[in-house]
């Protein structure tokens, strides 16, 4: 039987986990944290994830705990429209996902197979010996595949491809769900979604459905994502929170409604970055076996087009597929050849989201030529992915 440890319990290695014991294999997860947590905020999974997902074998409860949230254009704070409603070029509509539901539906998809080690922070790998080997300073883990799915500081990453570091792209970022119980009732006539840009900040929000309706998460709420020019502020929570009222008093729609009834402990304050250079390569063979750089290990970028968790399960079902075919260091050859052009795509269409979202005002958006749809189209086309075989 084959051996595989994926380090890190995020989305990309929970997937790994369950994708490769579902395959067959002998699987050892180990995670930094004591205890395997989903992290409090939601995701938006695009028509790619949602394809990556069902190739998994993990589409199945989807509808069960996702709410759509169809393209609606984006205002600016004063309430005109930057982008009005268009003809989304799209398969399907986006959906929104309470993080601890895809969790929960992760977990049932690893069984029994995996063996779940928390408190392990992986330090090192071995790569001139015949087989990879992973360690957290006292103890040495090996396998014929390692998966390193631990995340924008990859500690593999580091050791494997020194020259790719996690920069920042000079914003911060905040994320929140607000629990069912204390989420306001939006307004007639204000839709559960919305998006607002303006001055390089801006504030994204989606309802995840009532408390207990069918076609949306069971826990409820509503999440929103905010994104500020600058770098991680020092403050404790209250402050950080204080100051997001502050920057977006004013801003249309339900914005400050939703910062009002916002704790400081639902707040998520996290870096905004990109991985530079992106490694030359995703798949390192190591003597019979070798390594998979996953997820924001491999790719971290600005969450502008919200792609992270979608590319991060397309890496996944990329590998379980090349992997069914033989020996693991031709299926990492081949896993790179499909992922690293695919990433370059979508880092490409990151970067035009991002001149959107720099120009600070109109005369700025003019002067350098910035088309607001090109946001838009920035985001169907990073959707477009030929499945796991490419
Ligand atoms: C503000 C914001 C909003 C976003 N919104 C979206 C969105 O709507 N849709 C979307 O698709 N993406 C979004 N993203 C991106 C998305 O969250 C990430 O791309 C995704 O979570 C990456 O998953 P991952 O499993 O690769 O890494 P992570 O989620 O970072 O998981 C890494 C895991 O590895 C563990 N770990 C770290 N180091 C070690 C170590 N040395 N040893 C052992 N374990 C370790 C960590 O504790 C963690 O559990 C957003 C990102 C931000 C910042």
């Amino acid at each position: 039987m084959r051996s595989a440890v994926v380090v890190g319990a995020g989305i990309g290695g929970l997937a790994a986990a369950g994708a490769l014991a579902r395959s067959g294999w002998r699987v050892t997860l180990l995670e930094r944290d004591d205890r395997i947590r989903a992290g409090r905020a939601a995701v938006v999974l695009w028509p790619n994830g949602v394809r990556a997902l069902r190739a998994l074998g993990l589409a199945g409860g989807l509808e069960g705990i996702s709410t759509p949230v169809p393209p609606a254009g984006i205002h600016r704070p004063d309430g005109s429209w930057l982008v009005p409603p268009g003809a989304a070029e799209l398969e399907s509509p986006p959906v929104v996902v309470h993080r601890e539901d895809l969790h929960d539906a992760f977990i049932a998809g690893i069984g029994e197979q995996v063996d779940v080690r928390g408190g392990i922070a992986v330090q090192s790998a071995r790569v001139r010996r015949d087989r990879p080997a992973v360690g957290d300073g006292r103890v040495m883990f090996e396998g014929d595949l390692v998966v390193a799915a631990d995340g924008p500081d990859s500690a593999i990453r580091r050791r494997l491809a020194a020259a790719s570091t996690f920069a920042s792209a000079g914003f911060a970022a905040w994320r929140a769900v607000i629990p069912w119980y204390r989420a306001p009732e939006l307004p007639a006539g204000v839709p559960g979604h919305g998006d607002v840009l303006g001055g390089g900040q801006r504030f994204a929000y989606a309802s995840l459905g009532e408390r207990g309706s069918a076609g949306g998460s069971s826990r409820g709420g509503i999440s929103w994502v905010a994104t500020v020019p600058g770098a991680l502020r020092p403050e404790p929570p209250a402050g950080q929170l204080a100051l997001l009222r502050r920057w977006f008093a004013g801003w249309h729609g339900p914005v400050a409604q939703l910062l009002d009834a916002t704790e400081a402990d639902d707040l998520v304050q996290e870096p905004v970055g990109e991985i530079i250079p992106l490694p030359d390569t995703l798949g390192i063979a190591a003597g019979a076996g070798g390594y998979a750089l996953i997820g924001d290990a491999a790719h971290a970028m600005p969450h502008h087009l919200a792609q992270g968790a979608s590319l991060a399960l397309e890496d996944v079902a990329t590998l379980q597929t090349v992997l069914a075919g033989g020996a693991v260091p031709a299926a990492l050859h081949e896993y790179n050849r499909l992922r690293r052009p695919r990433i370059l795509r979508v880092l490409q269409q990151s970067k035009k989201a991002a001149a959107v979202l720099q120009s600070r005002g109109r005369i700025a958006a003019s002067i350098a030529r910035v088309n607001p749809r090109s946001l838009e189209r920035a985001a169907a086309a990073a959707t477009e992915w030929g499945g796991p075989t490419g």
